[in-house]
């Protein structure tokens, strides 16, 4: 693979050694829970210690297969390889934006699906965008992936060892130029905003979740993971239940159910006033603030007067709301709003005392939008056959 491409080149890959072959039978390391993993060395005859030293060789070193794992017996290196493959995840593309800062990487899984993940440099944050599912269920108007529909929820292991590809790619000093950062470092945040609609895969994700943030694996502070939902009402109540500071953000796009249920289809099911009731309840019960995404597409959620109906909604709710670039999509009617629009939306906010943000806008040369990357290798896969 390599470095800096445009929208035009993604460079692929060649299937690495080490990587899944499509149909390969051996079970996912990372898929099994502590116990299971615990109960599998058991029966090879081990120590309790080697989960732990196995733990240090996955989380700490990134290590792809048992055989990198030295200090394992050796025959125990050769049967766990066997059995199981690590990392359930093949780099099958990726592209770098010219400025250095983003990298967007599409992953083959096993049976042949194909994610997105990027990575984004910020002055002092590497921030990690993991997908959740294979497409997506919602259906969202404006969005890339929504176009395919669901393919599959994807497991925990697909999940976390998209955050060890890239936790190796920033320790590892000798692995090619790429992107503007000095390694070794790490992987600072991690947002659930890439493919998938996280809340309607909750069991894998926050199995997920609980895997990044435990100190004897990932070990990232909760604090620096944001989950992203469409607003999936009932999970919301859930997640406000599970004890863990991971940050909540919400995707609202606008103020009212009329537009709303044009842009984002769910709505119909938890309307505005009832998702806002959840994420008002959600606050009570953690204390923690939550951001609302809102996605500026010209003409559509962009005015003024959409603004201030948008600052009365949300007066009284701990929140901040984090204006969004769209990205442009091939064929999408929908067009990015102009700075100077997005300005002004912002001001509006402002002025009614609700704290906003205007996300910088990353990697437009590189298909940026959730799904955009993949589905364009899928249309020119297509095209060649
Ligand atoms: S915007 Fe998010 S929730 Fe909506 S269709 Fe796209 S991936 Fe799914």
């Amino acid at each position: 693979m390599t470095e800096h491409g445009t929208a035009a080149a993604p460079s692929r890959s060649t299937p690495s050694q080490d990587g899944p072959d499509e149909g390969d039978p051996r079970a996912v390391w990372l898929d099994l829970s502590s116990e299971e993993q615990q109960a599998c060395l058991r029966d090879q005859g081990q120590p309790p210690f080697r989960a732990a030293q196995i733990r240090e060789w996955i989380y700490r070193r990134y290590a792809q297969r048992f055989a990198e794992m030295t200090n394992l017996p050796r025959a125990l290196r050769q049967e766990l390889d066997r059995c199981f493959r690590i990392w359930p995840l093949e780099p099958l593309a990726q592209v770098v934006s010219q400025d250095r800062s983003t990298q967007k990487v599409v992953f083959r899984l096993p049976d042949g699906q194909t994610i997105e993940t990027v990575l984004m440099l910020y002055r002092r944050r590497r921030t990690l965008c993991i997908s959740s599912q294979v497409g997506c269920a919602m259906g969202c108007t404006f969005c890339a992936t929504a176009q395919g529909g669901l393919a599959r929820n994807l497991g925990v292991g697909e999940m976390v060892a998209q955050v060890l590809y890239f936790a190796r790619y920033l320790a590892d000093p000798q692995a090619g130029p790429g992107m503007a950062v000095e390694r070794p470092t790490r992987v600072t945040h991690i947002v659930l905003m890439g493919m998938g609609e996280p809340m309607h895969n909750y069991r894998s994700v926050w199995a997920a979740i609980r895997l990044l943030t435990h100190p004897e694996a990932f070990g990232l502070g909760a604090r620096h993971i944001t989950l992203s939902t469409v607003g999936l009402v009932p999970m919301i109540d859930r997640m406000a239940e599970e004890g863990l500071q991971v940050n909540l953000a919400v995707s609202l796009h606008a103020p009212n159910d009329e537009l709303r249920s044009q842009l984002v289809p769910i709505n119909r099911r938890w309307p505005v006033e009832e998702l806002l009731a959840a994420v008002r309840r959600y606050v009570d019960r953690t204390h923690r603030r939550v951001t609302f995404e809102y996605a500026l597409m010209r003409g559509v959620n962009d005015s003024p007067a959409l603004a201030h109906e948008l600052a009365q909604r949300l007066q009284g709710i701990l929140c901040h709301v984090n204006l969004i670039p769209w990205n442009p999509i091939p064929h999408s009617p929908f067009q990015p709003t102009s700075p100077q629009d997005t300005r002004r939306f912002a001001q509006v906010l402002r002025s009614h005392g609700i704290p906003t943000t205007v996300r910088l806008r990353r990697g437009i040369e590189i298909d940026a939008g959730c799904g955009q990357l993949r589905r364009r290798l899928a249309q020119q896969d297509q095209a060649a056959a």
